[in-house]
C-alpha cells in the first residue's frame, strides 16, 4: 500500500501568517503530500527568547488561519509534550504512532541552510525528508549543504512574500495594520485577546 504522505509545517506561528499558509500549499503540490499539519512549537530550540504569546493562542491562531482548508490540519504533539521542541524528538514519537506514514519537515529557506545545526540532525533526516521553500532574503544554497543531507532534501519554489511574525508583532506594538498579512479572523482573535500590544511582550 502507498504510504500517506504527510508535510509537517514546524514553527512558533507567534502569530502564524500567509506566508505560513502559502508555504504550505506550495509544498502539498511540490511533495506530492497528502496532508500538512502545522505544528507549533513549545519552545523553539533555536530561540533565546520564549514566544512571545502563550501556546494556547499560538494554537488557537492556526486552528482559526486553516479552518476550512481540508488538507490542513493542526498538530499538537510538541505543545502537548511541553518542553523544548526538538524536532528528532517530535520525528520518533510520530513514527512511532504512526509507523505507516512517509515523514516531509517543511522548512524555509532561513532554516535550510541552518539544518546542519540542528540537534541530532543526522538521527532526524533517517525519519524525515526536507522540502525547503523560498523565502526572500535567505537565499537557500542547498549546494553547500554536507552531501548526506543534501540528498534528503528537496528545493520548492513560492511566490517571494517577504514577511515574518517579528514584522507583524512589530506593526501590531507599533499600533499599525496587518491587514492581508494575517488571515483575518487571525487578526480578530489578536485584537480580542490584545496579543502583541508592546514589542516585548511575553505571554501576553
Ligand atoms: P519569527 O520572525 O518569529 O521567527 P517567522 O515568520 O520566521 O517568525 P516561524 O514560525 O519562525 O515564522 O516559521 C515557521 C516556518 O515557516 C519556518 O520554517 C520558516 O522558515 C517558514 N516561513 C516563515 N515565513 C515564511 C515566508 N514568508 N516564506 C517562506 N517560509 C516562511
Ligand atoms: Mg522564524
Amino acid at each position: 500500500m502507498k504510504k500517506r504522505r504527510v508535510g509537517l509545517m514546524g514553527g512558533t506561528f507567534d502569530p502564524i501568517h500567509l506566508g505560513h499558509l502559502l508555504a504550505a500549499e506550495r509544498a502539498l503540490e511540490a511533495g506530492g503530500l497528502d496532508e500538512v499539519r502545522f505544528m507549533p512549537a513549545h519552545l523553539p530550540p533555536h530561540k533565546s527568547a520564549p514566544p512571545a504569546a502563550a501556546p494556547e493562542h499560538r494554537r488557537a491562531m492556526v486552528e482559526l488561519a486553516i479552518a476550512g482548508n481540508g488538507k490542513f490540519a493542526l498538530e499538537p504533539i510538541e505543545l502537548d509534550r511541553g518542553g523544548r521542541s526538538y524536532a528528532a524528538d517530535t520525528a520518533a514519537a510520530l513514527a512511532a504512532r504512526e509507523p505507516d506514514a512517509q515523514w516531509y519537515w517543511i522548512v524555509g529557506g532561513d532554516m535550510a541552510m541552518y539544518l546542519p545545526k540542528w540537534n541530532r540532525i543526522r538521527e532526524l533526516a533517517e525519519r524525515v525528508r526536507f522540502l525547503a521553500m523560498t523565502r526572500p532574503g535567505y537565499p537557500a544554497d542547498l549546494g553547500r549543504l554536507p552531501e548526506w543531507l543534501r540528498d534528503r532534501v528537496t528545493a520548492a519554489d513560492m511566490p517571494a512574500l517577504d514577511i515574518s511574525s517579528t514584522a507583524i508583532r512589530r506593526r501590531l506594538a507599533e499600533g499599525r495594520s496587518v491587514r492581508y498579512v494575517v488571515p483575518e479572523a487571525v487578526e480578530r482573535y489578536i485584537r480580542e485577546k490584545g496579543l502583541y500590544r508592546h514589542a516585548d511582550a511575553h505571554d501576553a
